[in-house]
């Protein structure tokens, strides 16, 4: 699992956060323990003293009972549980409280990121994914036919709302009724006629009903695929895809082109293919296109896929 730089900062602030809260806490708790019950300093004063003494004689080299030592130091422990139990206090009310007794909120536990580190970064993760304005706009909701000219076009014999209608009303049923079986559909046409609107639009759906999505951009997924392949990052983002219940490549074809993103491309859709996974390609490129530039043996992988042909005038051109 991969998880953006800025994901990782917020968790780290935030078990930062946790540490402190019950290092504070536990601090005033002692303070007011203290002011009720002075002796509490005296104990304490016998389990640093002990504590003092070996660090001491381990530093200067000369012997140091440390067994008698470690008896002084448990005897005040045990009389420090005893001023809290006989007070009314747990025995560890002066402890710090973590949220993760695992790892005592550091984040690493044997070593290895804790499972609380690693719930944290997901959902962090999450919520900037599902707060990122794009995505949450776009839906089947927020989907306007009305920027599709209702004008029948003389090649199609149909007008692009009428088509984009349909199109819309298929994909909104593919969403609805996703299961892991369900089919692959490739998004063809120019800029700005709402591919990326309805990917997300799947997207936002198909997560609902709770399985999990991967969305990327052509040229994001090979600049992360080329980093972990030659060692710049260490995350998975294959095993993320390979996880994913549903696929979305957007903008294929914008990616830079090179020797590494061509064979990318074709193990990424090939791999898809092989393991049946639903997927959704989105690209400005025709078939013929894509053709000419991965040639013969990615186009034939798309065969099976359904082709939304995206029509119309650039949406952006229109709400100007
Ligand atoms: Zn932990």
């Amino acid at each position: 699992m991969k998880f953006s730089e800025d994901v990782y900062i917020k968790a780290e602030a935030e078990l930062k956060k946790r540490r402190d809260n019950a290092e504070n806490l536990a601090e005033m708790r002692r303070k007011q323990i203290a002011n009720k019950h002075p002796e509490l300093l005296e104990i304490e004063n016998v389990i640093r003293d002990a504590a003092l003494e070996v660090i001491k004689g381990l530093g200067s080299g000369k012997s140091v009972n440390v067994e008698s030592l470690a008896e002084k130091n448990l005897e005040a422990q045990a009389k420090k549980k005893k001023l809290l139990t006989e007070n009314g206090y747990p025995e560890d009310y002066l402890e710090p409280q973590y949220s993760c007794k695992k790892c005592s909120d550091s984040g690493i536990f044997n070593g290895k990121l804790c499972s609380c580190h690693l719930e944290l970064l997901k959902k962090i993760s999450m919520s900037e994914y599902s707060c990122s304005s794009v995505l949450a706009v776009s839906t089947f909701d927020t989907f306007d036919l009305k920027y599709y000219s209702e004008n029948k076009d003389i090649n199609l014999g149909y007008s692009p709302r009428e088509y984009m209608e349909a199109s819309y009303d298929f994909l909104k049923s593919y969403a609805e009724s996703f299961t892991k079986n369900s089919g692959s559909f490739f998004f063809t046409g120019a800029t700005g006629l709402g591919k990326t609107h309805l990917s997300l639009a799947v997207m936002n759906t198909v997560s609902q009903k709770g399985y999990n999505v991967f969305y990327g951009s052509a040229d994001n997924i090979i600049k992360e695929m080329e980093k972990e392949r030659f060692g710049r990052s260490n995350g998975d983002i294959e095993e993320e895809i390979n996880n994913a219940d549903l696929l979305i490549i957007d903008d294929l074809g914008t990616e830079f082109k090179t020797a590494f993103s061509e064979t990318a491309v074709y193990q990424l859709i090939n791999n898809a293919i092989l393991n049946s996974k639903p997927m959704i390609i989105s690209s400005n490129l025709s078939i013929n296109e894509l053709e000419e530039r991965y040639g013969q043996r990615v186009v034939s992988r798309l065969n099976s896929f359904e082709v939304i042909n995206f029509i119309g005038t650039d949406i952006r051109q229109i709400k100007k």
